[in-house]
């Protein structure tokens, strides 16, 4: 049969009820699971079977919105985390030790930025980060021999930077090394970075995926298609037996499995990072509407760039689905039914008169948030980046007055409206 549309999956994906069984995936509301012989376990604990005993490692609810994202990723294994955050730092640690080094593009979420430059650090890993702009040969000389990853943005959080990722892969394979990128903004949807070469995604489920702002949650996905064998002394953990579990290799175990199990059977058993499966439930309700949303969020916030680009008040925008903004062609490349609702701008009148600006918005709300229905602004330098000095913020590349706006489902003509009256009255 022909392989499906997003859509399809969107709505269908993941739960196939046989007769009988709940037509909505249920929550399977229980911390463990029934078995009848002691062996039957023992051979869970072993990985010598697939089931499902205790929470923190599998459950069937996470599994199924699991393999909803996974398909619509067009990846071979996924795993759900209890954040966005939680699966960034899986993806990285699942195949970096004290004393390895990965290579970030450095415009990323300033969590992303943070978890990799001071807390990983704390661990051992180090970071380097490059400008994702810069030539294949210039991110090459960021690379060590103990480099085990290339990470980047499908669209930065808030740079709205596009990555432009066959070149990433490029680089991350001629380096012998996995490229992995959080694909949150564009959603699977709008782009498929396996496609293009990329090796793991990731994303924040609590954005678009969920898309009500009702559950915090992380994802990732592996292709299955990065061959760790052949890199075999860089991926020890993957390539050589798994003490832990009686001298399991994964690779030769699972395959094209091999590196969300060992995820899930070391990461998630050690740490716990498991989302709820009432959290997981909630993703699928989201998902099950993501790509109607999507198309709206994208209609949306191309009207609102061309509203406040033509505006007097403006200094200026930027949102790659805009016509003549600097990563549009990418963004037709890469995205080319849509990217995201989300966009920036920067108002005639520096720091003061955004927050005036922003206080003059009647609907649209000021909150830490973006990628859910309702329309919703943040003042970086205000909020999330407020202690940093002028000259920090312009070297974090966040002008000070910068809005991010996360551009909902409403009416266009409300959402205008209100653009209309805030700037009139600020
Ligand atoms: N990646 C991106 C692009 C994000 O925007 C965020 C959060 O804003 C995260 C990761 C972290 O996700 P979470 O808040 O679910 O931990």
């Amino acid at each position: 049969m022909k392989k499906q549309g997003k859509g399809t999956i969107c709505v269908q994906g993941g739960w196939q009820p046989g007769k009988g069984e709940p037509r909505v995936l249920p929550i399977y509301q229980s911390t463990t699971f029934k078995y009848e012989t002691s062996g039957q376990m023992a051979d869970l604990f072993d990985l010598k079977a697939a089931g499902y005993f205790y929470t923190r490692l599998q459950n069937p609810t996470n599994d199924a919105v699991a393999a909803k994202i996974c398909e619509l990723e067009g990846g071979a294994a996924a795993m759900l985390t209890s954040s966005g955050q939680a699966a960034s730092f899986y993806s990285i640690f699942n195949i970096c030790s004290a004393g390895d080094h990965f290579v970030s593009a450095s415009v990323i979420y300033g969590g992303t930025y943070n978890l990799f430059a001071v807390t990983m650090k704390k661990l051992g890993i180090e970071v380097t980060f490059v400008d994702s702009d810069a030539s294949e040969e210039e991110i090459i000389k960021a690379f060590r021999p103990n480099t085990k990853a290339l990470f980047g943005e499908t669209i930065a959080n808030a740079a709205m930077k596009v990555l432009d990722i066959e070149k990433f892969a490029r680089v991350a394979h001629s380096q012998g090394v996995p490229l992995i990128v959080d694909n949150t903004f564009p959603t699977p949807v709008n782009c498929n970075p396996l496609d293009w070469g990329a090796d793991i995604v990731i994303h924040s489920t609590t954005k678009y995926m969920d898309g009500h702002a009702t559950a915090v949650g992380g994802a990732i996905v592996d292709s299955g298609n990065f061959d760790w064998d052949r890199y075999a002394d860089k991926f020890p953990g993957l390539t050589t037996p798994d003490d832990s579990y009686h001298g399991l290799v994964y690779t030769t175990a699972f395959g094209k499995g091999a590196y969300i199990t060992k995820a899930t059977a070391q990461l998630m058993r050690d740490l716990g990072s498991i989302q709820a499966p009432e959290n997981a439930f909630l993703t699928n309700l989201g998902l099950e509407t993501l790509h109607l949303r999507m198309e709206r969020h994208c209609s949306n916030a191309l009207k609102v760039a061309e509203f406040l680009a033509a505006r007097p008040e403006v200094a200026w925008v930027h949102y790659p689905g805009l016509a003549g903004d600097k990563y549009h062609d990418l963004a037709r490349k890469y995205m080319p039914h849509g990217t995201c609702g989300v966009l920036t701008f920067g108002l005639k009148g520096g720091r003061e008169r955004s927050v005036a600006f922003m206080d003059a918005l009647r609907f649209i709300s000021i909150v830490t948030h973006v990628a859910d229905t309702r329309s919703c602004v943040l003042h970086p330098a205000s909020h999330t980046h407020r202690q940093l000095s002028d000259k920090q913020l312009a070297q974090a590349g966040i002008e000070p007055e910068l809005i991010r706006f996360s551009v909902g489902i409403e009416d266009i003509d409300d959402i205008l409206a209100d653009l209309t009256q805030a700037l009139a009255a600020s």
